[in-house]
């Protein structure tokens, strides 16, 4: 089978390796459609993200449908169409045992060099996973729409946490795949007209499109433009969604007493000085997400009943050949979700 290989920084290499071999539990998935994700973009610039570093070559790609090939494990047949979690949790740990397994304390990941040996992703003809990891999708759902329901789930598990209410308003800092998928599930749980922060004009057309109130940090005050929307209260919920240490400074700022934080963003691995006081007289409730859990079946639901518009998300599509381009368009900002075809 052929497979997009990560040697090292801007060096992806589609290689002709033999098919992988399902295990006991394991099931061997023909890929159909894989997502560029900003952790590919990462290994892809860097050869390694802020806290793994690769050991050896392997397969990117983590946003994935396909349909089984061959099943040694129980409940699946060939044949059945299929989306994959990839995280693979131990589910025995203390945080697996409590429902939340994306904390799971010997947690693997697909396509990531977070574990060692490196699990090979989806960027392939073929990928092997284990069983547990697998959700059927309704015909009525396209293996493109279907690779969406990774990155969607972080957006559902954001605003779960978020717990927002009918009528909130919000506001989203970093417009980027995810920053926009948070914009739209935010409003499916009630929020009305967010208010969304970035600097790069297309994202910015996109979240108007998709009903958001675009700030362009670079011409405008965020502070002043949030002021003004609120009433000079502030926003109920921040979602911070760009990795900047800026913007929690400007989510401390911008919500309002009270409030909710929910930081979603990977920032940077060090200290962000912020004004913490902040956290004290307002009384704010400030919260990390880390991946997600039990979000696959609801991201399922919500694309299969067109909920999400995915067709407008799914600027590009590219044959595994063409891998080289797909993240160039996904780069460049050009493309707001590429998706490839093996
Ligand atoms: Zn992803
Ligand atoms: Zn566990």
């Amino acid at each position: 089978m052929k497979g997009a290989f990560l040697y090292g920084p801007m060096d992806l290499r589609l290689l002709e390796v033999e098919k992988p071999v399902p295990g006991e539990g394991e099931v061997l998935v023909r890929v159909k459609a894989v997502g560029v994700c900003g952790t590919d973009i990462h290994y892809y610039l860097k050869g390694r993200t802020a806290v793994f570093v690769p050991k050896h070559p392997f397969i990117l790609g983590h946003e994935f449908s396909g349909v089984v090939e061959e099943s040694r494990g129980g409940g699946f047949r060939s044949g059945e169409r299929v989306v994959i979690e990839p995280q693979i949790p131990c589910f025995k740990c203390y945080y697996c045992r409590r429902g939340r397994y994306n904390l799971c304390s010997s947690l693997k990941f697909i396509g990531t060099a977070a574990t060692y040996p490196h699990i090979n992703g989806a960027f392939a003809e073929y990928c092997k996973v284990p069983v547990e990891v697998l959700h059927r999708i309704p015909d009525d759902l396209g293996f493109e729409e279907a690779a969406l329901a990774e990155p969607l789930s972080v957006a559902i598990h954001a605003c779960r946490r978020a717990s927002i209410g009918p009528g909130e308003k919000i506001l989203i800092l970093g417009a980027g795949p995810i920053g926009l998928l948070t914009l739209i599930m935010a409003q499916l749980t009630g929020a009305v007209e967010p208010l969304i922060v970035d600097n790069v004009e297309r994202r910015l057309d996109w979240a108007k499109e998709f009903g958001g109130h675009p700030i362009n940090f670079d011409i405008q005050d965020v502070f002043e433009e949030v002021m003004e929307a609120t009433g000079g209260e502030g926003v109920d919920v921040v979602l911070e969604a760009s990795g900047s240490p800026k913007a929690v400074s400007t989510a401390l700022k911008c919500v309002r007493k009270g409030g909710r934080i929910v930081l979603i963003g990977n920032l940077p691995d060090e200290d962000i000085p912020s004004r913490l006081l902040n956290i004290v007289i307002k009384e704010l409730d400030v919260k990390g997400i880390m991946r997600y859990a039990n979000t696959f079946e609801v991201a399922i639901k919500l694309l299969s009943k067109k909920m999400i518009p995915s067709s407008k998300i799914i600027t590009h599509t590219f044959s595994l050949e063409e891998i080289h381009k797909a993240f160039e368009v996904a780069i460049n900002g050009q493309a707001l979700k590429a998706i490839v075809k093996p």
